[in-house]
């Protein structure tokens, strides 16, 4: 018989299973393609383990196929399907209690009558990925604990080197601690590229240590999907959690088995999604228009300074009558929020803010934005969207590793993680060796971080050799621009994870606003939230979609510090056409620089304007500079700043000027520059704005 897609490598169709009179199996069908984990999840009972008997040759079906690449094997015996690269670990391990370790260990290549040498490197292979076995080779297997024992199960089955692995109810009778180190051990084997059918009635573990699941109950297939999909799947869970709650759910081996345990009785993980309910651009212009209506409004009579705004440009909520009208209203500026400090946006009382957060601002002046209990749950919300929309489950462990404290990043990253109802591991930035501690001892499976710190960690692992000792599954990163080349060896020195560039600032809530999907092509902004436009950094006018601009945005439904046409001097471009995930949000290339020049230089924010007034402090110097910043092999950044000997100062200053600068700089910004005093006139003049800031440090941007 032939098979006509080829990755598959187990195909069990209308399998059938009698005890004597009783039927265990009522024609199942399931497919286990080369490469994944598949679990099959049901309760005590349910014929998982006759399934895989059936496949091993340990008892001959009543009807029906299985087919191994392809090739019916249907009633072969044990020995047959072990030489063909079937292994099984039996439920309650069959350990021969008498035996050693190593004797049970090589009992598992035994029909394959290996050589002494071959036995030999197959018995290290094993020790290796079990390192508290070799300490026990020699002990009787009987005398060792459940965990252990299983850890030998397992590693019997390694040691025929199987491409099919077949586990019957790893966890079964270990305590929750144990198990953990069992199921670590089944994803280290799942990314080492072992094939595993695993049979589990804890429907949780199954599902969280599985790509795709079937659900078998009284010897029929009642369900199938993606592991992800299903866990958060609400009917799915009420089901199991139904035939829990016959007898005393705690009790159950079902509640004991993981179901019934807090995490997942967290209001949030009932949400489907945190996508919006729009399913076309107009049902989203729609939304947006009622927002935009209700965002002038709410600014005009709650915050003076936006009616003075509105009142100067003849404007009235009235006014909106279409999105269009969008455009009659004036711009603002963060040289708004500075004049205003320490509060211009404000719309409600200071009684209706819960928070507020603050960023440096142009001047050194902060700017500072206050959030209502809504704002703050708006937030959470579109914050575990964008966890939705990398994949994250609430299943994860997400260790965030950007700032907390003032500013926003980890206020918002921690907040939709628990919306969420994932596990969320507040490390902060920094701290190299706790953050290795928990990647090992917690194993999270999301990173958060800036794009340097996810370099930073990236070259750690590797350093410290632990990649496939960790759990790493996605690293989101934001806040910074980033490289092709970074971004490949971030991934391929964490073994392997999908990186996703996440967007915001902190005068439109913060970090958070938009997010790359899967096809990781450009970024999905929640335009349900804020309008976007691009304008003309120059002449103000609207852009045409495609072209790269100034980004002014205009909340739809922040209470607190509203925004309206909020130039944010950040350059990026909306991309007209719809992204081939389907996602109805609309995208915007990530951000390819200022307006204003401001750069990030070692995590700092540093405005030419903030150098040119330092500069002028310093009798001697002239007002032309410039600001070169580069990047060196070991990935450290320089920043050089030329400046001027002013007209008529000696030559033979340049040193004394030299360290006024450096120390002012030091002192004023927090980072130390090089700097290079050069002659008056010898850097170039321009009638425009001339360039004073040359940042080659990333050459292959990813826009
Ligand atoms: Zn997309």
């Amino acid at each position: 018989m032939q098979v006509g897609v080829t990755d598959i490598m187990l195909s069990i169709r209308d399998l059938r299973v009698h005890y004597g009179a009783a039927q265990a199996l009522f024609g199942v069908d399931l497919e286990v393609r080369r490469g994944e984990t598949v679990a099959l999840v049901g309760a005590n009972g349910a014929g998982k383990s006759s399934l895989l008997k059936a496949v091993m040759g340990l008892i001959r079906p009543s009807g029906g196929a299985i087919l191994l690449d392809g090739r019916e094997v249907t009633g072969s015996s044990p020995a047959a399907m072990a030489a063909l690269g079937v292994a099984l670990v039996p439920e309650g391990r069959e350990m021969f209690g008498d035996l050693t370790v190593r004797e049970n260990l090589e009992l598992g290549a035994l029909v394959l009558k290996p050589g002494r040498a071959e036995l030999a490197r197959r018995l290290e292979e094993v020790c290796a990925r079990f390192p508290k076995l070799r300490e026990r080779l020699s002990q009787r297997t009987a005398t060792l604990s459940g965990g252990e024992q299983q850890m030998v199960a397992i590693g019997r089955a390694l040691m025929a080197r199987p491409r099919l692995l077949l586990m019957d109810e790893p966890s079964l009778g270990l305590a929750p601690l144990i198990t953990d180190e069992i199921f670590d051990i089944i994803h280290q084997l799942s990314r080492s590229g072992v094939t595993i059918l695993l049979v589990e009635q804890n429907a949780a573990r199954g599902l969280t240590a599985s790509g795709s699941a079937y659900l078998l109950a009284n010897g029929r297939i009642t369900g199938q999907g993606r592991s992800q999909k299903l866990l958060v799947d609400p009917e799915l869970r009420r089901a199991f959690l139904g035939a829990a709650s016959g007898n005393n759910p705690a009790a159950s081996r079902l509640g004991a088995a993981g179901l019934t345990n807090i995490r997942l009785e967290k209001e949030m993980t009932t949400h489907k999604t945190f996508m919006p309910p729009f399913r076309t651009v107009e049902e989203l212009q729609a939304h947006q228009l009622r927002g935009l209506k209700w965002t002038v409004r709410h600014a005009y009579e709650g915050s003076s300074f936006y009616r003075e705004q509105l009142d100067r440009a003849g404007v009235t909520p009235d006014d909106i009558r279409t999105l269009d009208d969008l455009r009659k209203l004036p711009l603002t500026t963060p040289e708004d929020l500075r004049d205003g400090y320490p509060f211009p946006f404000r719309a409600v009382p200071y009684e209706q803010i819960v928070r507020i957060h603050a960023s440096s601002g142009t001047t050194g002046k902060r700017k500072i934005l206050g959030y209502t209990q809504k704002d703050l749950d708006d937030w959470a919300h579109f914050f575990a969207r964008c966890y939705e929309m990398a994949g994250v489950t609430p299943l994860d462990r997400v260790q965030i590793s950007v700032g907390y404290g003032v500013w926003t990043a980890g206020a918002g990253f921690q907040a939709g993680v628990e919306k969420l109802g994932a596990l969320a591991m507040p490390v902060g930035p920094g701290n190299i060796d706790l953050q290795c501690e928990f990647f090992l001892d917690l194993q999270p499976t999301v990173f958060c971080c800036t794009a340097s710190m996810g370099l930073l960690m990236a070259e750690e692992i590797h350093k410290r050799g632990i990649a496939d000792k960790i759990n790493i599954r996605k690293v989101i990163y934001g806040s910074e621009r980033s490289s092709v080349s970074m971004r490949k060896k971030i991934a391929d020195l964490f073994g392997g994870v999908e990186l996703f560039d996440i967007v915001g600032m902190t005068e439109l809530y913060g970090p958070g606003t938009g997010i790359e999907c899967p096809h990781h092509d450009c970024i999905h902004y929640w335009a349900d939230y804020y309008i976007l436009e691009i304008l003309d950094p120059e002449t103000l006018a609207p852009l045409p979609d495609g072209e790269w601009g100034e980004m002014v945005v205009t909340t739809l439904a922040k209470e607190a510090a509203p925004l309206l046409r909020y130039r944010t001097h950040d350059i990026t471009r909306i991309i007209p056409d719809p992204c081939t995930c389907g996602a109805v949000l609309p995208r915007h290339s990530r951000i390819r620089g200022r307006t204003d020049d401001m750069f990030k230089f070692r995590g700092v924010n540093i405005y030419p304007a903030g150098i040119d007034r330092l500069l002028s402090e310093v009798p001697g110097l002239g007002s032309e500079y410039q600001v070169h910043l580069r990047r060196d092999q070991a990935g450290r950044d320089h920043m050089l700043l030329k400046v001027e000997r002013g007209e008529g100062v000696e030559a033979r200053r340049a040193d004394e000027l030299r360290r006024e600068v450096i120390y002012l700089i030091k002192h004023r910004l927090m980072v130390t520059p090089e700097v290079e005093v050069v002659a008056y006139g010898d850097l170039p003049r321009s009638e425009r704005k001339s360039q004073r800031v040359f940042d080659i440090r990333i050459t292959d941007s990813v826009v």
